[in-house]
């Protein structure tokens, strides 16, 4: 039996506190845990059908009953998952264990344990298969497979099953198994006991749950938030999107709706190499350095893009002669508590935003600088006032006096590169906060349970949404036919 007291060590929060020690050291609630939920529907609903006779009536019918209470988004996705993972199983596959023993390693002291969450098994004439069902991006990681084959049965197969395709993928046992394990279980140790220095933020600041309390994002209005308080975070971009969509935010941010495509071309390839050099070029690189460090890696057929851009920012650069870059890439945010329309209590809102650099220009005039490098011409919507406003609460939680943010955007891509500076003095900022504000009410009011209730906005910008063709289904005139309809239709 295993030991109940146990601490169960869970290797993604091992990872993300890796890079910051008091990464969900004090929680606030999630904006919602829909994409969980969307899961075990889904799981009910497969397990549900591998005990029928298999026939499409029935998957039609199940489908039905169990997702009759959903809105028309939900029914879409769990219908469309159901579908996909009909294309590859079927009760006739094998008989069905749909309590399947997770596998579990415990370490030495047996104190501690992984384990990986199974779905089913089924046993069939090849042998057993035990299943994952896999919603999100991320499917079975080295670290996991190590610990489903740590028992050693070798008759036992471990797939992922992609949930929106259908596709199977066989996990192998992992090569080094056993250290992967024992890594784990070390870097838990270490990272097990209290934060050693301050915060240390990041990329992974968008996923963590202490944002509003770690303090590294100032509170910028009254009231103190709780591990109770509902907690919308929005980047930068998602601030200048929700000018224009709100559906778009809110399926990315609370419904936390599967993207169809990343959208990457070879225009953000150049951009994030370009973004890369002057990096490198700030933090203290000779240009030729950063741009020869660059040219190792970089596609040749992008170089003369690249490098010319390069030389852009090097002739705005040479006019900027008194400003001091403090740092480059760095998060920078606020959080503000505000009325939660859907909890008893109030809610909260962070904004975190990575500017390409921020330092002074002055004494007393902080400075952020962003470049751009593609066909834009003007700053996106609420960029400048996010920034203006980020930096200025960030410097008076430090202490420091100021009167005024200049904020700067290089756009590179004219033959004449261009500087647009735009100063906020604190009367500025005083509107440019209640813009912002407005934005996180927006956010706030989004019913957590149902994503066909956020509206949208059609324009210029849906060929960049990440949501486009599921959208379009949900825009009341072309509403999705019922999921038994869908379901019917695949055999
Ligand atoms: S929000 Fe960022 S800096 Fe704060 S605890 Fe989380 S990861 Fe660390
Ligand atoms: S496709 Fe357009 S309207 Fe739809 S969510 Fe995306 S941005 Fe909004």
């Amino acid at each position: 039996m295993y030991d109940d007291a146990a601490r169960k060590v869970d290797p993604w929060e091992v990872d993300q506190r890796a890079r910051c020690d008091h990464f969900g050291k004090h929680p606030t609630k999630k904006a919602s845990r829909a994409g969980l939920e969307r899961w075990k529907v889904l799981a009910d609903i497969v397990m549900e059908w591998l005990r029928s006779d298999g026939t499409d009536d029935a998957a039609a019918e199940i489908a039905s009953n169990q997702l009759a209470d959903f809105d028309t988004v939900t029914r879409d996705l769990i219908g469309s998952w159901f579908t996909g993972v009909r294309r590859v199983i079927h009760p006739d596959d094998g008989e069905l264990d749909s309590d399947p023993v997770r596998p579990r390693v415990t370490d030495e002291a047996g104190g501690r344990y992984l384990t990986v969450p199974l779905i089913f098994a089924l046993d069939g004439e090849s042998g057993r298969e035990e299943v994952r069902l896999v919603t999100g991006s991320r499917g079975t990681t080295p670290l996991e497979a190590a610990i489903f084959y740590s028992d050693g049965e070798e008759d036992v197969e471990l797939f992922d099953m992609r949930a929106s395709s259908g596709e199977l993928t066989p996990i192998d046992p992992p090569e080094h198994g056993p250290a992967l394990i024992e890594e784990m279980f070390e870097q838990d140790a270490t990272l097990a006991a209290e934060p050693k220095g301050p915060p240390s933020p990041g990329l992974h600041c968008f996923l963590c749950p202490s944002a509003m309390r770690c303090g590294e994002y100032p509170l910028i209005s009254d009231g103190s938030p709780r591990a109770s308080t509902r907690t919308v975070t929005l980047s930068r971009s998602n601030i200048s999107d929700l000018t224009r969509c709100e559906r778009r935010v809110a399926w990315q941010k609370v419904h936390g709706i599967p993207k169809e495509d990343e959208r990457e071309g070879y225009g953000s390839s150049v951009g994030s190499t370009v973004h890369e050099i002057i990096a490198a070029h700030l933090s203290g690189s000779s240009p030729k350095d950063a741009l020869d460090a660059a040219r190792q890696t970089c596609p040749p057929d992008q170089w003369s893009e690249i490098a010319y851009l390069f030389d852009q920012h090097l002739v705005l650069w040479d006019q900027h002669p008194a400003l001091k870059v403090i740092a480059v890439e760095r998060e920078i945010g606020f959080g503000g508590m505000m009325d939660d329309p859907h909890e008893s209590g109030d809610g909260a809102v962070v904004m975190i935003g990575r500017p390409d650099a921020n330092g002074w220009e002055s004494e007393t005039t902080a400075a952020v600088v962003e470049w751009r490098t593609g066909n834009v011409a003007e700053p996106y919507p609420l960029e400048s006032e996010f920034y203006a406003v980020a930096a200025w609460e960030k410097i008076k939680a430090m202490g420091r006096a100021l009167d005024q943010v200049a904020v700067h955007h290089h756009f590179l891509r004219p033959e004449t590169p261009l500087c647009e500076r735009r100063i906020f003095s604190e009367l500025e900022l005083i509107k440019a906060k209640k813009a912002l504000a407005e934005a996180g009410r927006t956010a706030l009011s989004w019913d957590p349970n149902d994503p066909s209730q956020p509206p949208y906005t059609v324009g210029d910008w849906c060929t960049t949404c990440p949501f486009e063709n599921r959208c379009k289904r949900h825009r009341g005139d072309s509403e999705l036919q019922s999921a038994g309809n869908e379901i019917r239709q695949i055999r």
